[in-house]
């Protein structure tokens, strides 16, 4: 399997960059090539902007049609997002790893969304979920947060538990352009519990990834 990880986090000693480490050594371990899109460390453009694409259509400015344009002339988005999309169209599993953030992803993982997931490449006019242009790959969320169990729970402090924290991401992003997407990985209470909790997160990630395939948890699934 080719395996891309999006990655998004500023420190290499952080909780996300080790179980973006433990995503890279089960799966190569396991013979499967993984290509790590290291969005801090390329400086990848957060912002959707005009200069996205090569030619534009040159009438009203909206930024959906302009990615439909743009794939319909071969691809003649700006060279950071073609070299997204070569790796995007490119891999079986795609794995998003990053802290959450207002419950939600960074802003710079937003931004790959906006950018990479074009009208045209991702998803088109009539092609959303079940008949998306990404059906036949599988995604799945690997992300820290600070909030503990309590408080993640339909009747916690948050009002959520983390897979409706991520819903918009699950099924409004991803199975959107079709993918069958995996329960979501999320460390609770990261930075609060000590090593020892921290380093069993780590095994039940390492478990879960070395189980992606032959005993996938799955949170939506197009046959
Ligand atoms: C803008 C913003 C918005 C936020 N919004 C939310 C929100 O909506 N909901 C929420 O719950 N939280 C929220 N947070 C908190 C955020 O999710 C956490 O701070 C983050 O997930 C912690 O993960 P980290 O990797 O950055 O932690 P780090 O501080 O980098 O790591 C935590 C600890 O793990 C240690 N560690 C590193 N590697 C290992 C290893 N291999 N084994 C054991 N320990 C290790 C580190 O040394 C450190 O002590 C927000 C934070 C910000 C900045």
């Amino acid at each position: 399997m080719n395996v891309l990880i999006v990655y998004a986090h500023l420190e290499a000693t952080s909780f996300v960059a080790a179980m973006k480490n433990v995503a890279v050594e089960v799966l190569q371990g396991q013979g499967h090539t993984v290509v790590v899109s290291d969005l801090y460390g390329v400086g990848f453009n957060a912002a959707a902007e005009k200069y996205d694409f090569v030619s534009t259509t040159g009438e009203h400015f909206n930024y959906m049609n302009e990615q439909k344009h743009a794939a319909t002339l071969q691809m003649s988005f700006a060279p950071d997002i073609v070299g997204e999309i070569q790796k995007l169209l490119a891999a079986d599993v795609i794995l998003f790893v990053a802290p959450v953030w207002w419950f939600s992803v960074p802003a710079i993982m937003k931004g790959w969304f906006d950018r990479v997931l074009a009208m045209g490449v991702a998803w088109d006019k009539g092609r959303l979920y079940e008949t998306g242009l990404l059906r036949g790959k599988q995604a799945m969320m690997i992300m820290s947060a600070g909030g503990s169990h309590d408080s993640y729970r339909a009747e916690g402090k948050h009002r959520a538990t983390p897979i409706q924290m991520l819903h918009p991401i699950n099924h409004g992003t991803l199975a959107f352009c079709g993918m069958d997407v995996h329960e979501p990985f999320v460390s609770l209470s990261t930075k609060s519990v000590d090593d020892t909790e921290r380093a069993r997160q780590l095994e039940e990630l390492k478990f879960r990834l070395t189980h992606l395939f032959d005993s996938p948890s799955w949170l939506i699934r197009y046959q």
